[in-house]
Parts: C-alpha cells; structure tokens; sequence
C-alpha cells in the first residue's frame, strides 16, 4: 500500500485489512475480544501473534487509522490517542523523566504551554523556551540533560514557520530527537519525514477531522530517529530493545499509553478515519480561503496586523514556500485597534462560528486572549504570541466570496 499516493492511502488505508465481511464501514465497539483458546490470548499478550484483547490497549478502529496516518506520514508505525494533548504528553512522556530538560519553541498551543510549565515542572521535568524560528537560540538552549527539541510546524496562533531542516540539524547534531506538532499543516501539505522530524503528533480533531465532531490524536515514528543506537542518552529504551527499531512505539504504547489509559474510542477513530478520506481536498480549498482572506485583511484600513504564512509580506513566507509549496494551511489571526473593537466584530457575525476549536469544514473565529489564553498573564501571552486586539480565524471550506462578504460587511459595522 505504500506505493499509492496520498489521496489513495487516505481513503483505503492497508488493502489487507479490508474487512471480511465486505462492509466498507464499521465501528467495532467492543470492550474486550473473545479468543477461542487460552493459549492464543496468551500468544496476542506476549506479542506472539497480532490481535485485540481489550479495547484501552487496541482495537480494529484504531488499527485502521493509525495504519492511514502512518502511511500518510511514511512512518515506521502509529499510535492513536484520546486527543491532541494526551499525543503532546505520551509522545514526550515515554523520553523524558524527572531531571530531564528539552527544548521547545516559544509559539505554542496553549494546552501544550501549560502541560508543560505547569505540569511537568512538577515532576522534574524541565522545558526551556527558545523562539522557533531561529535555530541557534534553539541551539544555544542546549545543554547535558536535554533530551529532545519539541516544536510546531506552524506555531498556534502566532502563524510561524521555523526552518525544520536546520532545527533538525541542530536536534541530529545533539543526538536527540526532533518531535514535531505537524497539526497544522497535516500530511497533506507536505511530508515532515523528509524535513528531518523524528516523532510526528498530531491533534487530529483538527484537519484531520474536519467536521469538529471528534477529539483524537496520534503519534507517528517516522524512524529517522533510532533510540536504541542513542542509548546511552536514552538508557530507558533498553528494556525495549527486543523491538528494535519499533522500540520507541512499544515504550510509548506500552510503557506510557497503556498505564495512563490515553486510548481513543472507537467511534472517534472511525470519524478520524473518515475525516482523513477528505483531507487533502480540504486543505486545498482551506489554503485557498485563508490566503483570500489574508489577502484582503491586510488590505482593509481598520485591520491594523494581519499574520499568514501564505502572505507575501510574512516574514516566514519564503521558508513555509520551501516547506508546503503552494498551500499554508487555514489558520490566521488579525488584529484591530483594540480588545472592544476585537469584541465587536465577534458579535457582529452571521455564519462564522466563535469557537476556541480549528480546522473545521466551517470557519471558525475566537478571540485567543479572553479564551483559550485567558489564564496566562500579558507577558506570557505575548511570548506564545497573543494579544488582546487579536482575532484568530480558521478558515472553512465554504465560498471563498462568502467568506469574504461576511468579514467585509462585519467590518463595515463596526
Ligand atoms: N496541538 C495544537 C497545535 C493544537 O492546536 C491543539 C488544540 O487546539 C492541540 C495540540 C491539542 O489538541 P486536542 O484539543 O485534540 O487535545
């Protein structure tokens, strides 16, 4: 199966896992699987044979989807989780332990700034903050202890793009891996494996999705990253070496996965799977919106900033051309001259939807700092790259005029 392109996997995921009895859908809700003798729930247990036994540890839904997202990501394996964050914490979870630090960049979600400001330090787990997208603020951050670089293929909400090849550069160089939050851009605007990421995560109730009608999320080992042959950093996967080059996947979904209970239903897996047969559709006519939206913000007079990586005039459009080609995903922000007149456009709309969620089929707007910021104090926010004259917007797939009616005739009243 990995010889078909992208739209193709997105679809069919692994031809050998078709259902047996035709259905070309199904949602297996089931807790536990029955096996006809005890010698072969043993064998699935001991990892003899491939199988399920409950669903916290697998199940065919999950199968199904990780297979597409691994293929779609030309990994080594996948693993589905509950949501983006419990991908963000699994994923960094199953390298670090107390003592350790790692590098992350400054342009961060803010569930993922928090778990790891507020959380981690509580467990001894050190992040250092360093700006994306400059490699050698990331670089001089380095130190003994740090065990990975973790950052965002474009930053939520600030609309960065760093340099993913020289970050990787800077990752290899300190034999540490480069995990990567790949949730805006998602496979289908190009293929991080290529541009050195090691760990892929996503929050696929986002594009991946793309009705805003499941939470989930994923992690993805591209296998550029071998820990067992860093395993003097990394003494903790020798336990696992028996898997070889799978031997971070078995730590993660054994080790960390398992013991937290971290798994995704099936029912979400099937509706990810799904959203996944229309992504790349999608995120062409998402790119196109967003670009005619940003386009048009940043030529109105009451629109003070506009942030898009698809703009010309971004100073990370050269590098996110170099990444994605022609398409820069749907996520941007605006700013007005301030909070009030922020407030008064939110209250003025007629289709969009105000919602803290991205990536949906319908356009989505919020108002980062009052919301999904709102606990972090000014300097923080303005760290992870909000501020209260901002508007985020994730634009849908409607009519790229209707997007523009609508923000043209909010903008006109207030
Ligand atoms: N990563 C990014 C870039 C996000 O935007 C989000 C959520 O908005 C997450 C992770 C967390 O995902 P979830 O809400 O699925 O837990």
């Amino acid at each position: 199966m990995s010889d078909y392109k992208p739209k193709t996997i997105a679809i069919h995921g692994k031809i050998e896992n078709r259902l047996k009895s035709g259905a070309t859908t199904g949602v297996f809700q089931s807790t536990g699987f029955e096996h006809e003798s005890a010698e072969d729930i043993e064998n699935v247990l001991s990892q003899r044979k491939f199988g399920y036994t409950y669903s916290r540890i697998n199940n065919p839904n999950l199968t199904a989807f990780e297979e597409k997202m691994n293929l779609l990501e030309k990994g080594i394996g996948a693993l589905s989780l509950s949501s983006g964050m419990a991908a963000v914490s699994v994923s960094l979870l199953s390298i670090l332990k107390s003592g350790d630090e790692f590098i992350s960049g400054k342009s961060l979600f803010s569930g993922t700034y928090s778990l790891f400001s507020d959380l981690f330090v509580r467990f001894g787990i050190k992040p250092v903050f360093a700006d994306s997208s400059d490699s050698r603020e990331i670089e001089n951050a380095l130190t003994e202890k740090t065990k990975l670089i973790f950052i965002e293929t474009i930053g939520n909400p600030r609309c960065d793009v760093p340099d993913l090849k020289k970050i990787s550069a800077v990752a290899k160089n300190a034999g540490i891996p480069l995990v990567l939050d790949n949730t805006l851009a998602t496979p289908s605007l190009f293929c991080a494996k290529d541009f050195g990421a090691d760990i892929i995560i996503h929050s696929a109730s986002k594009y991946i999705n793309g009705s805003g009608n499941a939470v989930g999320g994923v992690i993805v080992d591209t296998g550029n990253f071998n820990f067992i042959l860093n395993k003097e950093k990394f003494e903790d996967f020798s336990a696992f070496q028996k898997y070889g080059s799978l031997a971070y996947l078995a730590k993660t979904r054994r080790q960390v996965h398992s013991n937290l209970g971290t798994c995704l239903s099936p029912q979400n897996a099937f509706l990810l799977s799904m959203g996944l047969e229309t992504l790349s559709l999608r995120m062409k006519q998402h790119s196109a919106n967003a670009r005619a939206l940003a386009e048009f913000l940043s030529k109105h007079k009451k629109v003070k900033k506009v942030s898009y990586p698809g703009l010309k005039e971004s100073p990370y459009h050269e590098i996110a051309k170099a990444q994605f080609g022609e398409n820069f995903g749907g996520l941007l922000t605006f700013e007005l001259e301030s909070k009030e007149k922020a407030f008064e456009f939110i209250n003025n709309r007629t289709f969009l939807r105000n919602l803290p969620n991205l990536g949906d089929a319908k356009s989505l707007i919020v108002h980062p700092a009052s919301t999904i910021y709102i606990d972090y104090d000014n300097a923080t926010k303005e760290m992870l790259g909000v501020n209260d004259r901002m508007i985020r917007v994730s634009a849908g797939i409607e009519d790229t005029e209707d997007i523009l009616k609508e923000f043209e005739q909010i903008l006109v009243k207030i």
